[in-house]
């Protein structure tokens, strides 16, 4: 077994339990090391700190699989499958999960932890048999899986292998993921950004039998899922991350619960989450602002999929900074759930000017007792520091506001409670005293 050796004083973070090694925080390595190779971490004074994959490449040279010196293979992928399955049962119905049978699937056996009741009483996700059939079933580090995503939707499973650690063992992932859970298909979106920084080409298209990714076989460009008894046609092909944001399913319930009677404007609403959500909930009108075409087209799909009728609704075209700009009608209700404006450390000063700007135009656009639904999912930017923006947004905007409420994303999206980089996630619920 290949060893890396810390520097001395720089054993406190992993032998905690968090699952990175930072490539500065090495002194030597004693072996033949190639990229995503497995290797044993010990401290400088030679103790023994967990076992997991390094890449030479990578600023996070170490991600651990580990903390004791267990084999790592098959049966180790199987132990942690089976685990994340297990904390997921709550969400997917055991009809509706992917490969349960008459019989019960892996999902159905699976001893599923309670829901826990949400602060907010209306965030939940509703447990009723199939009213959910899509969620995140590995979420990577959450999972003591570092590197590896998979997602359902419906019958259909969509991988994502971020790390050339992980990628040495797709094989064996990928024969689990049919044995445990029988997808009708399954399909490779492994594309993500931090594929480039492990020097990995990207990786799409459906997975044929032999494991690999091939282009051309047929796997539908549409698959319609359930989330709480809605519908919603998902792109797994070409939308973003596997193609739907799962990660905001519990907030988009909030919204439902709040939409009563309201004008609603729910900016960066790729395929209409949101807009869906508030539509049903009773709002009085719903404008959804998008820069893409294509999610545009989706959203307003998606509402008619839900019966949702178009006269009530106003699908924009328009880049957020201008349209809260330009816009001169008050809102009762403004959804601000933008992509990740900080993806790098080297990011974060910009991205607090963008979420300064949105929150501060959003701020003026809001009725007296409106209410703010305002998110980022910037890795970088953490709870403590994104109110702090807010507030910053709220001196120039020249408004008072409350915090109602605060959340991240959904049990399927844990957090290694060792790795709080994880959290990616926040969702701040404010609203306009005056
Ligand atoms: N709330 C959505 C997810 C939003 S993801 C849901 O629940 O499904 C962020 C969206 O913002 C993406 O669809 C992206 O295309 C869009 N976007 C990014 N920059 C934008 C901009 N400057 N103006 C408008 N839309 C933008």
């Amino acid at each position: 077994m290949i060893k890396v050796f810390l520097k001395q004083g720089r054993e406190d973070a992993p032998s905690r339990g968090h699952p990175w090694v930072f490539s500065g925080a090495i002194e030597r390595v004693e072996g033949e090391i190639e990229a995503g190779g497995i290797v044993d971490l010990f401290s400088h004074a030679g103790e023994f700190l967990g076992r997991g994959y390094y890449n030479p490449r990578s600023q996070i040279a170490v991600r651990l699989l580990a903390r004791q010196p267990v084999a790592i293979d098959k049966a180790f992928f199987r132990g942690r499958m089976e685990s994340a399955f297990a904390l997921r049962k709550h969400i997917l119905s055991p009809e509706t999960a992917a490969g349960a049978t008459a019989e019960g699937g892996p999902l159905a056996k699976a001893e599923g932890g309670p829901l826990a009741s949400d602060p907010f009483g209306q965030r939940a996700t509703s447990s009723g048999a199939g009213a959910t059939n899509s969620c995140r079933l590995i979420h990577a580090e959450g999972d003591l899986l570092p590197g590896l995503i998979c997602d359902t939707y419906g019958d259909y499973l969509v991988l994502q292998v971020n790390t050339a650690g992980m990628e040495q063992f797709r094989d064996e992932i990928i024969s689990l993921l049919k044995e445990l859970l029988a997808p009708t298909m399954m399909y490779d979106r492994s594309d993500a950004a931090t594929r480039a920084q492990e020097g990995l080409p990207d990786s799409t298209g459906p997975i044929v039998e032999d494991g690999s990714s091939a282009t051309g076989a047929a796997f539908p460009d549409l698959i319609e899922i359930r989330e709480n008894n809605m519908r919603f046609l998902v792109d797994v092909k070409q939308g973003q991350k596997t193609g739907f944001y799962l990660d905001q399913r519990d907030n988009r319930s909030l919204i439902r619960g709040l939409a009563q009677g309201k004008r609603v404007l729910n900016c960066f609403s790729y395929t209409g989450g949101f807009s869906v959500y508030a539509s049903l909930g009773g709002a009085a009108a719903v404008t959804s602002v998008e820069a893409s075409a294509e999610a545009l087209a989706l959203c307003k799909e998606n509402l008619i999929l839900n019966n949702i009728p178009l006269d009530g609704q106003r699908l924009v075209k328009a880049d957020v900074f201008q349209f809260l700009r330009d816009e001169q009608d008050d809102y009762d209700l403004i959804i601000l759930d933008p992509p990740a404006f900080a993806k790098r450390k080297g990011q974060v000063k910009g991205a607090i000017r963008g979420y300064k700007d949105i929150n501060l135009y959003a701020m003026k656009r809001t009725k007296k007792g409106g209410l703010i639904l305002t998110c980022s999912c910037s890795q970088h930017i953490d709870a403590g520091l994104f109110q702090k923006i807010l507030s910053y947004a709220a001196v120039d905007a020249n408004r008072q506001l409350q915090i109602l409420g605060n959340w991240g994303a959904p049990p399927d999206h844990p957090t290694a409670l060792h790795h709080p980089e994880g959290a990616y996630l926040k969702a701040f619920l404010l609203r306009v005293v005056e």
